[in-house]
């Protein structure tokens, strides 16, 4: 495979890509069970938020939508009282609005987001997860926790077998799906818009993630959010235009 080129929607910059086959075969869970010991500082906290919140979700977030799309979204945790409360990734809180409603825009979603995993909301060659599964406190996970939550991302994507792009919500969930795919990260540096040709017929696209905090803060508009999903809609519906 010889060397190819991405482009970025903020500075027109090539990103070159590295000689990486795609990965093929699971070899392992792409979803932790519901009960996962792993981490036990991460535990502590979800059961101290049943004893307080019995009627919240409190468990290891599944992924969220079609595991056969072409576009996987990697986030970094679930909310506590988003995703953590409702079981469904970026379910409940601001980010999700974001998402969702820009999803919806896109075509990567179908239905009416409401806020609530039984809302009937349906991605469409799609899929959402997290680089950690358990909500960690004040939204920080440990590079420990990141570490060991990492083979079910690298399971997760390696079991979604016509991955076309991989949008990576924020730094950490870029530098784990680089770690889940063995990549350099010297080679393929995060920066907000940045389309990456990581090999094998993938791209992996970067945003800031769609935090409250990062939008109230104007460090990510609803239109630079905008501008990425178009990136990568144009990416899937022309796949020889960024890989
Ligand atoms: S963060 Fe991941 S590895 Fe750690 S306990 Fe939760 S599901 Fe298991």
């Amino acid at each position: 495979m010889g060397t190819k080129h991405a482009r970025s929607r903020t500075g027109g910059r090539t990103i070159p890509s590295q000689d990486v086959a795609r990965p093929s075969g699971a070899d392992g869970a792409a979803e932790p069970a519901p009960d996962c010991t792993l981490c036990p500082r991460l535990v502590s906290f979800r059961t101290t938020n049943r004893d307080i919140q019995p009627d919240w979700f409190n468990a290891p977030v599944p992924s969220f939508g079609n595991g056969a799309g072409r576009l996987l979204i990697v986030g970094l945790a679930p909310g506590l009282k988003g995703a953590n409360r409702t079981g469904r990734p970026f379910t409940g809180d601001y980010a999700g609005d974001l998402l969702y409603a820009t999803l919806l825009k896109f075509g990567f979603a179908r239905g009416d987001y409401e806020a609530r995993p039984d809302d009937g909301l349906k991605l469409v060659d799609c899929m959402i997860t997290n680089a950690v599964r358990c909500v960690p406190p004040e939204n920080k996970p440990t590079p420990a926790e990141i570490a060991c939550c990492r083979p079910f991302l690298k399971n997760r994507i390696l079991a979604s077998g016509k991955l076309v792009a991989i949008l990576a919500l924020g730094r950490i969930a870029h530098d784990q799906t680089l770690a889940a795919l063995e990549l350099r990260k010297a080679a393929f540096p995060f920066s907000h818009g940045a389309i990456h040709a990581i090999g094998g017929g993938m791209t992996l696209a970067d945003s800031f993630h769609c935090s409250r905090y990062n939008t109230n803060t104007g460090r990510l508009t609803p239109a630079m959010f905008e501008d990425v999903f178009r990136d990568i809609r144009n990416l899937i519906d022309t796949p020889c235009s960024g890989n």
